[in-house]
């Protein structure tokens, strides 16, 4: 990574007031080697440019480190995590937190036990499943404090992907484009069936790196029904 990269991420890590070492960095220039490395030969990410993966895959996926209750929430749960956003980078700079990482393509899955193990992120594990799956397995529902995804569904999909493994008291961070009014008013009923709330349009960002992107954040109130999430391409097929 050329030095006015790194200074770019390090001035988001500031500005986000995150407390990092050099080994933090280190853990993400190699990651970014690898996506890059395996994109020759599965498809992971379009991005290739050094500066725009650093602002959209980097910067954005730690965004959610400004929210005041973050610190509260230890277990963590990413959704369709790809390539590894937003989970991987938020695990880099939370050692203390645990982070599950989970999509229904398992080349992606094996990329990122990959990259666990060389880069030595031992607070993260990659899952292979289906987000309808997993919800209605006891192992990970209602067992994560928050959960995060990033360019998987419609808020109101996503929401029966996501609600359902949050406890309560929890929050499920919405990462999605700004103007998307018209879509979280289309997931308000979903959002209530499932047991949320929506706590906070956080349209706050580092300076203009991503002037495109907000998270919403859910809270989870009451207990998601024992319905949800339905089998599996139920809820993209009938959405909420
Ligand atoms: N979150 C990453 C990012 O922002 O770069 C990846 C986004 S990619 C467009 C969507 C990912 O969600 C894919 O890797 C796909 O396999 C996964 N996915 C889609 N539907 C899913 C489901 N029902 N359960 C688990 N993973 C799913």
């Amino acid at each position: 990574m050329t030095e006015n990269n790194i200074v770019l991420l390090e001035d988001a890590l500031h500005k986000l007031k995150i407390v990092y070492d050099n080994e933090m960095i280190d853990k993400f220039i190699e990651y970014k080697k690898m996506v890059l490395e395996w994109n020759e030969k599965i498809n992971l990410t379009a991005i290739v440019d050094e500066k725009e993966f650093i602002i959209k895959h980097f910067i954005d996926s730690i965004m959610c480190a400004s929210f005041p209750d973050l610190n509260k929430l230890d277990k963590v749960i990413d959704v369709g995590t790809g390539a590894g956003f937003p989970g991987i980078p938020l695990s880099i700079i939370f050692p203390d937190k645990e982070f599950l990482l989970v999509d229904s393509l398992n080349k992606r899955v094996n990329f990122l036990s990959e990259v666990i193990e060389n880069i030595g992120l031992n607070n993260v594990k990659a899952l292979h499943g289906r987000a309808e799956d997993l919800g209605q397995n006891k192992l990970y529902r209602e067992q994560f404090d928050l959960c995060v995804s990033r360019a998987v569904a419609k808020l109101n999909v996503l929401s029966e992907y996501c609600l359902p493994f949050v406890k309560i008291g929890g929050y499920f961070a919405a990462y999605k484009s700004k103007h998307i009014k018209d879509e979280i008013d289309e997931s308000r009923k979903a959002i209530r069936i499932l047991g949320g709330e929506i706590a906070e349009h956080h349209e706050e960002y580092v300076d203009s790196y991503f002037s495109d992107h907000q998270i919403i954040y859910i809270k989870k109130n009451a207990a998601t029904p024992l319905q949800f999430p339905r089998k599996a391409g139920n809820p993209t097929k009938s959405p909420l």
